[in-house]
């Protein structure tokens, strides 16, 4: 696709309509503007012309603009030097990136880019594309990307699909960029070797946003029986066993994670009988499950909430999670309970848990409270950024 030349066509708003924006947020949505956009990219202008800013656009998805920069200029080649090495500046200075890491580059409007994804994992990196905008500036940014990358070592590139391509009117894509791969990646997590699939893996392959709580696990699994409910690839389950949990089960509907699981929990050194598959609904499973027969208990399900509207029955599924998860908590045990769902807000979370431990008749003392890691940031002006909660409860 041959990028959209500058000056990209003016989208106005309706008259009125700039207050969100003056408070910095960068999305306006198809009801604020006078007439829709006609191209991926914007120059967003208030009801007298003035320009506002620049960013994608989408003649298609409620979400109609979003803004990349508030300046009247293009979005080229400096423009994302400037942002990519910023992204990747923080991760450097936190030391979260590394030639064995698994570090979350870029993060969408949380690193000014809206829409872009971009996960490290060891010598890979996996893209995500979220918008049209985006596509049509794929010209742009990649070999800026690409240039990033070759200086970081890494010399394979995977593409995989993002839930806002849909609404984009963006085909679903999987696919190898550039490089080969010759089976799954390894990286290192603290003192755990994971692999991730990058072209069958969920996401982008991995989770690595529960990346601090799986190392928090493992520091506190000592001798304990460890229940890892939404396992995937038993990430939290392997830090538990380097960390002498006694026996860990790990619960998953799919059998490919769980396979994975098993052949990465041997590859850590650890001993597979004391490591148990549970395959199946975790829904149904949990309920089978003896009461209070565990000392740490994770639950940590995908997003049940996708939209607003279901967000009535995601949290009547979150506290059946969390009460089952209390249940199987033995006293004095702890409890590890989380949401990615942006729309269930942390005190909805919070109430959801209480409410679930009430029904199980148990009492808990809230020992932390979770979000993301520091490769997860999100701008303070787009609150809808900070999706991951989470609890560490203690269960009487
Ligand atoms: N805790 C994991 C990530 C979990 S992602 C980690 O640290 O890597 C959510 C997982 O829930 C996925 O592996 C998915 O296969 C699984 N899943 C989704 N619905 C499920 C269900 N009803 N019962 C059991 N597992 C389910």
């Amino acid at each position: 696709m041959e990028p959209i030349s500058w000056p990209y066509p003016v989208v106005r708003l309706k008259p009125g309509k700039e207050e969100l924006l003056a408070k910095g947020h960068p999305w306006v949505y198809s009801g604020a503007l006078a007439a829709p956009p006609t191209a991926p990219l914007a120059r967003l202008a208030d009801a007298s012309g003035n320009v506002l800013g620049v960013g994608t656009a989408s003649p298609v998805s409620p979400l109609a603009v979003r803004l990349f920069r508030r300046e009247d200029q293009p979005l080229d080649e400096a423009f994302f030097r400037q942002r990519l090495e910023r992204a990747l500046e923080a991760r450097r200075m936190l030391g979260l990136d590394g030639p064995e890491a698994g570090c979350r580059w870029v993060f969408g409007e949380g690193d000014l880019l809206p829409g872009l994804v971009v996960d490290r994992y060891a010598q890979a990196l996996v893209v995500q594309v979220g918008t049209a905008g985006l596509e049509a500036l794929r010209p742009v940014w990649w070999p800026v990307l690409q240039e990033l990358g070759r200086a970081a070592g890494i010399s394979v590139y995977v593409e995989r699909s993002q839930g806002g391509r849909k609404e984009e009117g963006l085909e679903p894509v999987n696919r190898i960029l550039k490089g080969s791969l010759g089976g799954p990646v390894d990286i290192r997590e603290g003192a755990a070797l994971l692999s991730v699939d990058l072209l069958k893996g969920q996401k982008t392959g991995f989770f690595l946003d529960q990346r601090e709580h799986r190392l928090a696990l493992g520091r506190i699994s000592s001798g304990c029986r460890v229940l890892n409910a939404f396992g995937y690839t038993g990430g939290f389950s392997i830090h538990a066993g380097l960390g002498g949990a006694a026996e860990v089960a790990t619960l998953d509907s799919s059998g490919p994670a769980l396979d994975q699981a098993g052949r990465d929990w041997a590859r850590n050194g650890l001993d597979p009988d004391r490591h148990v598959r549970m395959e199946g609904d975790a829904f149904e499973l949990m309920r089978t499950l003896e009461a209070a027969s565990y000392d740490r208990v994770i639950v940590d399900p995908p997003a049940l909430a996708k939209q607003r509207k279901d967000l009535d029955k995601a949290f009547k599924a979150y506290k059946d999670l969390i009460r089952l998860g209390a249940r199987a908590t033995a006293p004095g045990g702890i409890l590890g309970c989380f949401s990615c769902s942006r729309h269930l807000d942390r005190a909805r979370f919070q109430e959801a848990a209480w409410t679930a431990l009430l029904e199980a008749g148990r009492e808990a003392q809230v020992l932390a409270h979770l979000g993301q890691p520091m490769d997860h940031p999100y701008a303070l002006n787009h609150p809808e950024g900070a999706y991951l909660k989470g609890l560490w409860l203690r269960v009487i």
